[in-house]
């Protein structure tokens, strides 16, 4: 069992509060990603679990046991970094050959260890290059490959992809989400970037300021947002949001369903405007689309409209969201 319980934790950096008050469950074998904009405390909450830092207050617990006492080595953690520490005049098999070296691991066992981890990471016909001959994936490779043979029960990372380019970044998170299947163990990821929480997680840890906005599933936190914040992180181009003029409740649509025609349509939000920006993007147009009150982005699965263009747009009202003055979702019945 390896799940993490977050209690009542807090954290505070010369008297800077940085996480207020916090209580959160990870689950056993889930991959959860903890997503929000930079310096909302993300990486602070995953050295707390790590024991890198001691929480201010509050009880960290790994598979139902407090572990705030435990020194990091102890807790069955294991933490990947952006800039991950490989050794570079060491080849790839002693580098991930080398904490089992310094836990006095037999020979025998630590071939055999690092010929089946080099395997699941797709290593093994590297293990006697060194790392300045290898990609930047390969690399990331090697220190999850040097993570994987303590045997962890949790996966800590924090934005490991970030030093990759685009497109190797695509692929390492698929890689990613294979290798999180093949271990089973709890993976707990650090990302500012909503896509990557929306491609690889199995819950979505939404933070702003220190606090927890809204934990669900990545289709549910997208499907059904419980306040501005979320709806405006997640999704991209971002919620359109405007002012309905009363009480401080403001009106939200996805830019997907937004629709756009030439002539007037029978639904419940219309809005009559000149499309201002048109960008397409091969598969769709996006659109920004000016009424007299507002700017809203339109995405399209066609490329009809041009710039300067009078339209009307609509949306169904199945399709709005409300929010109140306080930022929280209105349910309407
Ligand atoms: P990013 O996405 O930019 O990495 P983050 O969400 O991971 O951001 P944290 O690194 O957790 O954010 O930092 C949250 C806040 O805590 C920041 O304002 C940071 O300056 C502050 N902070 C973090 N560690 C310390 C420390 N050891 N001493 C003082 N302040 C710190």
């Amino acid at each position: 069992m390896a799940s993490i319980e977050l209690v009542d934790v807090s954290q505070s950096f010369d008297k800077n509060t940085i996480i207020p008050r916090l209580n959160l469950k990870i689950e056993d074998g889930k991959f959860t990603v903890l997503v929000g904009p930079s310096g909302c405390g993300k990486t602070t909450l995953l050295r707390m679990i790590a024991g890198l830092d001691r929480q201010t207050s509050g009880s960290v617990l790994i598979g139902g046991s407090d572990v705030s006492a435990i020194a990091p080595g102890q807790r069955g953690v294991a933490m990947v970094f952006q800039n991950y520490a490989i050794y570079p005049t060491m080849s790839v098999r002693e580098n991930i050959e080398f904490g089992l070296k310094n836990n006095k691991v037999p020979k025998e066992e630590r071939t055999r260890l690092v010929e089946s981890i080099s395997e699941t990471v797709g290593l093994r016909p590297y293990l006697d290059r060194k790392p300045s001959t290898l990609s930047g994936g390969q690399r990331q490779r090697v220190a999850l490959a040097r993570a994987m043979v303590k045997k962890p029960s949790v996966f800590l990372m924090d934005e490991p992809l970030s030093n990759l380019d685009a497109k190797l970044r695509v692929q390492m998170r698929v890689e990613l989400i294979e290798l999180h299947k093949k271990l089973g163990s709890t993976f707990v990821y650090v990302t500012h970037d909503q896509v990557e929480a929306m491609s690889m997680a199995d819950t979505i840890v939404l933070m702003n300021q220190g606090e927890i906005q809204q934990e669900a599933s990545p289709a549910e936190i997208y499907r059904e947002p419980d306040n501005l914040f979320a709806a405006q992180f997640i999704g991209v181009p971002p919620m359109n949001v405007g002012d309905m003029g009363q009480d401080g409740v403001r009106f939200g649509f996805r830019p997907e369903h937004g629709l756009l025609s030439t002539e007037p349509a029978d639904a419940h939000f219309t809005a009559k405007g000149v499309i201002s920006t048109r960008e397409m993007l091969g598969s769709e147009t996006i659109y920004q689309v000016r009424t007299r009150d507002h700017s809203f982005m339109i995405k399209c699965t066609e490329d009809l409209f041009s710039v300067d263009q009078d339209i009307y747009l609509s949306v169904d009202e199945s399709k709005l969201f409300l929010f109140g003055a306080d930022d929280k979702r209105i349910y309407r019945d």
